[in-house]
């Protein structure tokens, strides 16, 4: 048995964060230790809430505010931050402790900076993992922030129980700016920054998104006033406790209606098949297996052998492999 797996789940964050480094190494005797871990851990369940924004709409004041929250109502919060962009510049700008100071220092939440230099695949699986390590230690909630830039949105999406889009009040024109895909995605559609100067904005965004939510496809599954859109202030906490409300009744209705576990177990299907999708690409990129690509292609290219018996010849070589 890992020593980590007894700390971890009597709830100890150090175990908890050696746990998700020991996750995201690349190392085999890391990974084979990861993955036994990982098979090792106790069946338990934690809400996992998705939430995106762009840059600068609140998402660290308002998880933040959030966080708080929850755990002033005895519960216990983990934040994990999935940010493509760090991949590339090496920093990671998401899930940063210093942006949530107030939450970092509260025993009963736990937060965790997205590693830098990762791929999205591999962020993915990191992200997985460590939310159900999240879980094995007791968490009751799990956090997951992504910003609005490429397919993190559909990534967080498809690992979460409910997902939540965090937008800034805006007049009517703007609302064309936000891609229908993510809308489609989203359960509760926040409106932040609903105080001060920006109320009214923020109530007039909260009506506009209402409506357009109305046109787009419904889940069936879901009771006809979900997705709805709320306004909030991270900076004043109105509505806060509104938007827990409404992501609560939504997860217990989808609870009590078997979509809840009929989701996790899609969801679970999918991650089977991205696995064994990267799997098989990894086999690819070996030495081996780039010459014989490679010599395949030039065969391809020159008019010797057809596309198809070319590739035919590589998944037969593929299987001669693996069979090796
Ligand atoms: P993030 O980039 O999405 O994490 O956004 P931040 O949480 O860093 O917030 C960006 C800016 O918006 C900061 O200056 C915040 O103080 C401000 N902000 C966040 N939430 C609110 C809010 O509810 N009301 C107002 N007026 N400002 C807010």
């Amino acid at each position: 048995m890992d020593e980590l797996l007894n700390p971890l789940i009597q709830g100890d964050r150090r175990a908890l964060s050696r746990a998700i480094t020991l996750i995201e190494s690349t190392r085999p005797d890391h990974r084979a230790r990861a993955v036994a871990l990982l098979s090792s851990l106790p069946d338990r369940q934690a809400l996992r809430i998705g939430m995106s924004g762009t840059p600068g709409v609140g998402k660290s004041t308002f998880i933040e505010a959030f966080g708080t929250m929850l755990t002033e109502a005895g519960l216990k919060v983990a934040v994990l931050a999935v940010d493509p962009s760090s991949t590339r510049s090496g920093g990671s700008i998401l899930g940063d402790k210093t942006r949530m100071e107030l939450l970092s220092r509260n025993p009963n939440a736990f937060i965790r900076p997205t590693p830098s230099s990762a791929q999205l695949g591999g962020v993915a699986r990191r992200t997985r993992e460590a939310i159900r390590l999240c879980e094995a230690a007791g968490y009751d909630v799990v956090l997951i922030e992504t910003v609005g830039v490429g397919q993190s949105e559909t990534l967080v999406a498809e690992m979460c129980d409910l997902f939540v889009l965090l937008l800034a009040p805006a007049g009517g024109d703007e609302l064309q700016g936000v891609k229908r895909g993510i809308m489609e995605m989203a359960d509760l559609i926040l409106v932040n920054k609903a105080d001060g100067d920006l109320l009214s904005t923020a109530r007039r965004t909260v009506a506009d998104y209402a409506g357009a939510l109305r046109l787009l496809r419904k889940r069936p599954q879901d009771p006809e006033r979900f997705p709805k859109a709320l306004a909030v202030s991270a900076l004043t906490g109105d509505g806060m406790r509104k938007a827990w409300d409404e992501m609560q009744e939504l997860a217990d209705w989808r609870r009590e209606h078997g979509h809840f576990d009929g989701n996790r177990a899609e969801q679970s299907r999918h991650w089977f098949m991205a696995e064994l999708r990267a799997g098989l690409l990894a086999r690819l990129e070996t030495h081996a297996a780039k010459a014989h690509l490679e010599d395949l292609g030039e065969r391809v290219a020159s008019g010797d052998t057809s596309p198809a018996d070319a590739a035919h010849q590589m998944l037969d070589w593929l299987q001669d492999q693996g069979r090796k």
